[in-house]
């Protein structure tokens, strides 16, 4: 009986385990503060950002969708 349990429980455990790995592996994680990201400087304002949050338009970057608009 006791054994029993025993398998519920590694069972139950697994299942936890497979499931958070599982929503880790789905979940874009956000880069962490100070992570060694390209750096991009928007074509239009010169403005500097992350190239994740930079909008590109060839071999350019901009800070906006509005910057890229208007430097169309
Ligand atoms: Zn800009």
């Amino acid at each position: 009986m006791g054994k029993l349990i025993l398998i519920v429980l590694v069972f139950a455990f697994a299942w936890w385990i497979l499931g958070k790995y599982r929503r880790s592996l789905t979940r874009e994680e956000p880069p962490p503060a100070g992570a060694a990201e390209d750096m991009v400087r928007c074509a239009h304002c010169g403005v500097h950002l992350p190239r994740s949050e930079s909008r590109a338009s060839g071999e350019k970057f901009f800070c906006s969708e509005e910057h890229l608009r208007l430097h169309r």
